[in-house]
């Protein structure tokens, strides 16, 4: 629509990256624009708001951009969910399916407050949700509750927010 029409247009579109027949959709042109960013933060805050937040869980890695910003700007404290191997203490871990093979990401079995936490997960973008469903994963067994998930992109074509749903999660995406 009007409103994210200039949002939509900071976002790069390479053609044939990471491979072939697809089209990458690039954040860093949104990210690196002053008012991109802001914009792009603002409208998840104020989608979020009023709905109890205790935490703010981002993805590796452009997640942490995301979610970093907005965890400032919502005065909540941050939580990285990371590709294996990354974190340095104790983890939980999920593997999810890719189009070809798998991947797999993690959680410090401590990153959620003793007592539970209302945890929104970030990420830039859902495709097929695979990524965003595992890293729910990972903030329940950690001992969060998740019901909401914001990302800047959504493709819907893919499915991503209907799987979402399907688990109890509201999804909000900036631009879809
Ligand atoms: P999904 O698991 O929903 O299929 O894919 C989403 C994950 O892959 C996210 O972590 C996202 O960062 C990354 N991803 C997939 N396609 C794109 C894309 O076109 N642009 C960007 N920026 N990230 C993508």
């Amino acid at each position: 629509n009007d409103a994210t029409r200039d949002l939509r247009e900071m976002v790069r579109a390479i053609p044939d990256y990471p491979k072939t027949g697809i089209i990458f959709r690039d954040v860093t042109t949104l990210f690196g624009n002053a008012e991109g960013l802001a914009r792009t933060v603002d409208a998840i805050a104020d989608h979020v708001a009023g709905h109890g937040i205790d935490l703010i869980a981002g993805i590796d890695a452009r997640g942490f951009i995301l979610g970093g910003a907005l965890a400032v700007r919502m005065r909540k404290g941050f939580v990285p969910i990371r590709k294996r191997g990354k974190l340095p203490a104790d983890v939980y871990r999920e593997e999810y399916s890719l189009e070809y093979g798998t991947d797999e990401v993690e959680i410090h079995k401590d990153a959620v407050p003793a007592g539970g936490a209302t945890v929104l997960l970030v990420d830039d973008l859902i495709a097929t949700g695979g990524t965003a469903i595992a890293a729910a994963r990972l903030i329940q067994r950690a001992g969060g509750t998740v019901p909401m998930a914001a990302f800047a992109i959504d493709l819907p074509e893919l499915g991503g927010a209907r799987k979402l749903a399907g688990i109890g999660i509201d999804s909000y995406a900036v631009m879809s």
